[in-house]
């Protein structure tokens, strides 16, 4: 398996990655399923809040197992704050994981229960690194807020994103998308479960402060259709479509997930 052959099926699948990848079976792994009833409740946990400038929208690029909306990360214009977090913490990207049928797709789980899709924002430490490069593989370098999307109503703040799917279709395209405020994709609670985990493909640094919303997003069956049209396939060759890119609950290995509800 080449570094660029990990997917999520068979042999290039989750369960092969510790070959390439040995901190696959570290201590820290993501995601996991949340076990409400052992969630900590911590009243010192500050409430996190997002505070995005449209303007640093970029671009949408397919990454070949998923698609990512870039932004303009060169100063503190898009940052997230709060929590545990020491000092703001800037957006990089968002992107989505979902499932092959419509019962699961969510990579984290709460009390066991499978969602149809999970969206993550992507923030690194701009205090302390200067770029995400240099923050990805640092324990204090990334701070993720996941929010679970369960299946029901089409969810209009998603049909931007959506749209513009099919300019993307193909492995490596890149198109502008600008103008665009990701908190909008946000439920309306912030309230959070947190815990220290990974990346949740490789390289799976250990380096991800966790926030994953109690409240979830709505998503429609036609929507998640949409995502899986997306082709892990470069232009040309043998169509491809994404149709699950969702790695399964790791060992929680003794980690506490804090509340801060
Ligand atoms: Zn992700």
């Amino acid at each position: 398996m080449a570094s660029s052959d990990w997917g999520y099926d068979g042999k290039n699948g989750p369960e092969q990655w510790s070959k390439l990848y040995p901190i696959a079976n570290g201590n820290n792994q993501s995601p996991i399923d949340i076990k409400t009833s052992e969630a900590k409740r911590d009243t010192s946990l500050k409430p996190i809040s997002v505070s995005y400038n449209p303007a640093t929208a970029k671009e949408i690029v397919n990454v070949g197992h998923s698609f990512h909306v870039n932004f303009e990360d060169s100063n503190n214009q898009s940052v997230l704050k709060g929590g545990p977090l020491s000092d703001g913490y800037r957006l990089s990207q968002f992107h989505f994981h979902w499932g092959s049928t419509n019962d699961g797709g969510s990579e984290h789980t709460v009390d066991g229960v499978k969602y149809s899709g999970e969206l993550h924002l992507v923030h690194w430490n701009s205090a302390k690194y200067p770029n995400i490069a240099d923050a990805i593989s640092k324990a204090d370098g990334l701070a993720i807020i996941g929010v679970l999307m369960k299946l029901g109503q089409a969810n209009p703040n998603l049909q931007k994103v959506l749209d513009a799917l099919s300019s993307v279709k193909t492995k490596g395209k890149r198109a502008p998308f600008t103008n665009f405020d990701p908190s909008i994709l946000l439920p309306a609670s912030l309230d959070y479960w947190s815990y220290a985990g990974s990346l949740t493909h490789p390289p799976l640094h250990e380096s991800v402060t966790w926030f994953i919303c109690k409240e979830s997003i709505s998503v429609s069956p036609e929507q998640l259709a949409q995502f899986r049209s997306l082709l892990s396939s470069a232009e040309g060759e043998t169509p491809v479509p994404i149709l699950h890119n969702n790695r399964p609950p790791q060992p929680l290995k003794g980690r506490t997930v804090k509340a801060s509800f």
